[in-house]
């Protein structure tokens, strides 16, 4: 069978990586010159196994609230007039009761800990290197009541097999000597370690599956082919219409993520997706600095951290303002002061690289990995929001079994997800 994966960000990379494994023939669209120019190029690099807590629930509405009426704060909205915004608003509001937000939260989890399961395979089959730490991932708390707040969290989470411990700071530091700064300025209440979480560079695995793809399975890559809609007769796609070519397979699958929801809408499938701008910054940091060498995350400012190879990088920030290019001065500058802030060395900053990219979020937090019912040959992988990189291993391999009719089909809450 031939099919087409729409976009090789880290989703649709190993979306194709699987189905050529079940042996179909794998063409790839993407209008950047290689793998993973999009949102997976400098995200955090957190494989983020035990971070189930969507961003839906009562206190985090509440603090996104807080924060978007905050000058300098981690988020803002621009967009708020636009009507799509306001519908995922609502819906993230509808998402944000208890019940919900708890039921999302294990979906979340069974969804990662099978993306963890798989991710070991993949390295393990095919011995890709790309700056993997698998030490687990701190979080670390300024205040008392806020580490009370997660630490409730923590243990109800423990009770479904997220594995957390709960650490004082004396026992942070030990596992962070960079958080020193924080400590010796009494500003360090606690933490929380989770051990199933690792990290690693988003951009290197993708490019290194991709060369693999290649090379060992067959498949090909249209590089700087830039689609321009999705052809259909009504019931099937009929054709991919992208640079100057036709592009014709037995079934297609859509991983574009935030930036091509566009063409969707213009075959009328809805996904409420909406795109969440956030920026990162990469350090250079060799020996002559003392940047953290763990994964960190800072909940409180809603900032991660990783130390890949010799970069060590700050990502965050949630800016509403659509499909609107170029950096959000204020939000690059927030993540630089909270850095700042928390250490007193994290590499050299004259070298500092400045990223931004579009997170395809969902009111619920869950992605779409589907089959599109208004056409029979049209399947979603996409709408991974804050956890495109954490999620993407499991989600290429249950796409692949799905679009195969395989019997290792799992997940069935994902084939209710659309409508
Ligand atoms: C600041 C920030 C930090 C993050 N940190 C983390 C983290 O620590 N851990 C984590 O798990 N996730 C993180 N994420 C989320 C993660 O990066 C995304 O969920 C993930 O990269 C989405 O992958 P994707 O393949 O769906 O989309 P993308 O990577 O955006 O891939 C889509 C591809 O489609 C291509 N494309 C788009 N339109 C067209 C078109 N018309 N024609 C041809 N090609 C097209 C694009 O060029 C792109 O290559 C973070 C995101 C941000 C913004």
């Amino acid at each position: 069978m031939k099919a087409i994966v729409l976009g090789a960000g880290v989703v649709g990379v190993t979306s194709a990586y699987f189905l050529a494994r079940l042996g179909h023939q794998v063409t790839v669209i993407e209008k950047g010159r290689v793998a993973a120019e999009g949102c997976s190029y400098a995200n955090g690099g957190q494989l983020s196994y035990s971070h189930i807590e969507t961003w839906a629930t009562k206190s985090s509405l509440f603090s996104m609230l807080k924060a978007a009426v905050l000058p300098g704060s981690f988020l803002s909205i621009s967009d708020l007039f636009n009507k799509e915004l306001q519908r995922f608003l609502f819906e993230f509001y509808k998402n944000s009761d208890a019940q919900k937000a708890l039921e999302n939260s294990q979906k979340l989890f069974a969804l990662t800990s099978y993306s963890r399961e798989v991710l070991q395979k993949i390295i393990g089959e095919e011995k890709i290197s790309f700056d993997y730490k698998k030490e687990g991932i701190l979080h670390f708390y300024r205040d008392p009541k806020k580490l009370e707040k997660a630490v409730k969290n923590a243990e109800y989470f423990n009770n479904i097999g997220c594995k957390a411990q709960i650490l004082t700071a004396e026992e942070c530091l030990k596992k962070e000597p960079a958080l020193i700064k924080l400590f010796d300025e009494k500003k360090l209440a606690g933490g929380i370690f989770y051990e199933d979480d690792a990290s690693g560079d988003s951009s290197i695995f993708t490019n290194s599956l991709t060369k693999i793809c290649q090379e060992k399975y067959g498949v090909i890559f249209r590089f700087e082919t830039d689609v321009k809609n999705i052809m259909t007769n009504h019931k099937k796609i009929t054709g991919i219409n992208a640079g100057k070519e036709v592009f014709v397979a037995d079934k297609y699958v859509y991983a574009l993520g935030a930036t091509g929801i566009g063409l969707l809408k213009g075959i009328k499938v809805k996904t409420k997706i909406y795109p969440v701008k956030g920026h990162s910054l990469s350090v250079a940091c060799d020996s002559e600095f003392v940047a953290p060498s763990s994964a960190l995350t800072d909940p409180e400012n809603k900032v991660v951290y990783s130390r890949l190879g010799n970069n060590f990088r700050i990502a965050g920030t949630a800016d509403f303002c659509g499909l609107r290019s170029g950096h959000n001065r204020g939000h690059l500058n927030f993540l630089a002061n909270v850095a700042k802030k928390s250490f007193s060395d994290f590499g050299n900053v004259s070298q500092l690289k400045e990223w931004y990219g579009f997170r395809p979020f969902r009111p619920n937090s869950i992605p779409l990995i589907c089959e599109v019912k208004k056409y029979e040959n049209l399947f979603l992988n996409t709408g991974h929001g804050s956890l495109g990189w954490t999620l993407s291993a499991g989600s290429g391999k249950i796409l692949a079994d799905l679009v195969s009719n395989s019997p290792e089909r799992k997940f069935a809450f994902l084939n209710e997800e659309l409508f």
